[in-house]
Order: structure tokens, then sequence, then C-alpha cells
């Protein structure tokens, strides 16, 4: 059992992946300014500290009083949009945030860093889909850029400080608990249309791809990432799936729901999926669930919590 702080873990993936760390019986304690977060989404069972990335002070309380073993770092500005209107603010939260962190993580001496770090955002429209780890990097937005330069400083002070690491890139992740207000969700945002009656926007042909990964996939590949040797792993399903696919995926679920064209989004990549040999071999890690059953599970979910409230 390990005494394991999970950052974030108040939003939408943090929160499954605290929920499977108490489930395997370590002790969590979860570390979020609950900016995006909602407190409920925090497990009854994990100590919960209300501190920011950028405070040393508040993240100095919750390492002396927790003493992590091992870090989980899942607490981000997540909005591509946002970190292109305002690239400070996103440096400032997403790579001072990341740097504060791990200055407090060398001091308590953590043993392991597991960063929540993105595949799609990083490799841009890659030339070979689905993309491995050595793909280049070309981040297209700030949001991507934070991230690669956060990894570096991972190796920094993985070398520098001597604890271990581990890198999980995720493609596109979906589930229970998604914001479906946010700009990237968009399974959230389309179930939770469907749910209201209202149209799905599809913005462009809708023959833009992604790899869409279940949320307790990603979880799993977190309690693997305890364990395993270190190093940079692509979470993802392999498989490309148009908007329009998805769209049809909820249509089977909803004859009535209806679409919208839009117009394309300026720079949006076009095709993006993830190659996660590695993960498989090394991690162990493939996903369990088919885009059919997870999507039919998240709409279960977002339909149950419309009927509550
Ligand atoms: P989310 O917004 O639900 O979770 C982020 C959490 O971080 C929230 O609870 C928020 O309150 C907290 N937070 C933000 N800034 C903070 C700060 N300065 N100090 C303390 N807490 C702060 O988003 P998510 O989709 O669950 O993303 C979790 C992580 O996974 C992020 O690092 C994100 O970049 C990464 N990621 C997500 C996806 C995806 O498809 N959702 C893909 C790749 C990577």
């Amino acid at each position: 059992m390990s005494k394991i702080l999970v950052t974030g873990g108040a939003g939408f993936i943090g929160s499954h992946v605290a929920e499977a760390y108490l489930e395997a019986g370590h002790q969590v304690a979860v570390l979020d300014n609950l900016s995006t977060g909602k407190k409920e989404n925090i497990p009854a069972e994990a100590t919960f500290y209300h501190a920011d990335l950028t405070s040393r002070k508040t993240l100095e309380t919750a390492f002396s009083e927790f003493k992590p073993e091992i870090l989980n770092h899942h607490a981000a500005q997540i909005s591509v949009n946002r970190s292109v209107r305002e690239p400070y603010f996103d440096a400032e939260q997403n790579i001072l945030g990341g740097i504060n962190l791990l200055q407090v993580c060398a001091e308590h001496e953590v043993r392991r860093f597991i960063f929540a770090s993105t595949g799609g955002a990083l490799y841009g429209d890659a030339p070979k889909i689905p993309s491995p780890e050595n793909t280049q990097v070309v981040p297209p937005a700030p949001y991507g850029i934070a991230k690669a330069c956060v990894e570096h400083y991972i190796r920094f002070f993985t070398t520098e400080h001597g604890f271990e690491s581990v890198i999980l890139r995720y493609a596109n992740v979906y589930g229970p608990r998604q914001d479906p207000h946010g700009e990237a969700g968009v399974v959230a945002i389309f179930a939770m249309r469907s749910i209201a009656g209202e149209s799905c926007v599809i913005y462009g042909t809708g023959d833009q791809t992604r790899d869409f990964v279940y949320v307790k996939d990603v979880a799993r590949a977190n309690l693997a990432a305890l364990e395993v040797k270190q190093g940079t792993y692509n979470v993802g399903t392999g498989n490309e799936t148009s908007i329009n696919a998805l769209f049809a995926e909820f249509k089977a679920l909803n004859d009535m729901l209806e679409v919208t064209n839009d117009d394309a989004r300026p720079g949006e990549v076009f095709r993006s999926a993830l190659d996660a040999t590695r993960a498989h071999k090394d991690l162990g890690w493939e996903p369990k669930y088919d885009l059919t059953t997870g999507i039919r599970e998240t709409y279960g979910w977002f339909r149950e919590r419309s009927v509550q409230s």
C-alpha cells in the first residue's frame, strides 16, 4: 500500500484515478483548487487539500501533512482555446505550477511522479496514424507546448533528484463526470445535447478523426504506472473514429437526435490516434472498453444525472 497524492482529483479523470487507487487499497489524498473540479467528485475516503499548484505555501501544507510517496499529477488548465487566448495564464498554471509541484516533490522525497500528458496536442497532424511515442513533438497550441515543457522538466528532475517518473500521453478521454460545457469533451457534449433534445453541432465535414479512450481504461493505466519501469507511454485505443461515426453511436441511442453543421474550426487537427503498443508491452495495459460500450455507459450516467437534477 502506498500513500498517493492525486492533483486534479476533483476533476473528471483525476477522480476516476483516485477511485481506482482507493479500490486497490492505497491511501489517497486529493489536491485541487476546484477551478473546474467539483467537491462531489472527490471520493469520500480520500483526504482533500484545497490547494493551488501556483501557491508554494498551500502545496507545502498538503505535503507536510500527508507525506505522499507517489505523486499523480492531473491538475491543469485544460482548455486549448484558453491557452491560445491567454498563453501567459496557461503557462503560469501548467508550466510554472508543474515546476512548483516538482520542486516540492523533490524536497519531500516523493519516490515516483506520474504525469497526465497528451498525445494529440503534442503530435498535431502526425505523419503516421496511429502515432507512436517517437512521433515528432510539434504542438500546435500553448496547451501542448506546456505539456511538452513539463515532460522535459520531469526528465530533468528525475535525473537530478533521483525519483522515478512515468509520463502517460492520453488520447481523447471520455466518460462519466466529463464537463459537457467545456470545448473538448465532444462525447459529453453530444450526450447532454441528446438528453436535452438539442441538436449536435458538427464542425466541418465531420470526417475528422479522434481516438476515444474510456476513462476507466485510463484509470487502469494509472494503476499500472505505479509499478512499471519509468518511461513515456501513449494511452489510446489506436482506433480512429470520425465525428460522424461518433454521432451515429448517439443516434443509435436516440433516433430523434439531429445534427447541425457549422464551419470547420481553424487549426483543428484532422486525424489523430495513438499507438499504445509500448503500454501493452511494458505496462501490460490495453483498453477493455469498445466505443459502443463506453458510450452507452457514459450516456446512462448523464441521463441518470439529468433525471435527478
Ligand atoms: P478537469 O478540468 O476535469 O480536471 C483538472 C482538475 O485540475 C480540476 O479539478 C481543476 O479544478 C484542477 N486544477 C486546475 N488548475 C489547478 C491549479 N492551479 N491548482 C490545483 N488544481 C487545479 O480535466 P480532465 O479532463 O480531467 O484533465 C485531467 C488531466 O488530464 C489534465 O492534466 C489534462 O491536461 C490531461 N488530459 C486530458 C485529456 C482529456 O481528453 N480529457 C487528454 C489528454 C490529457
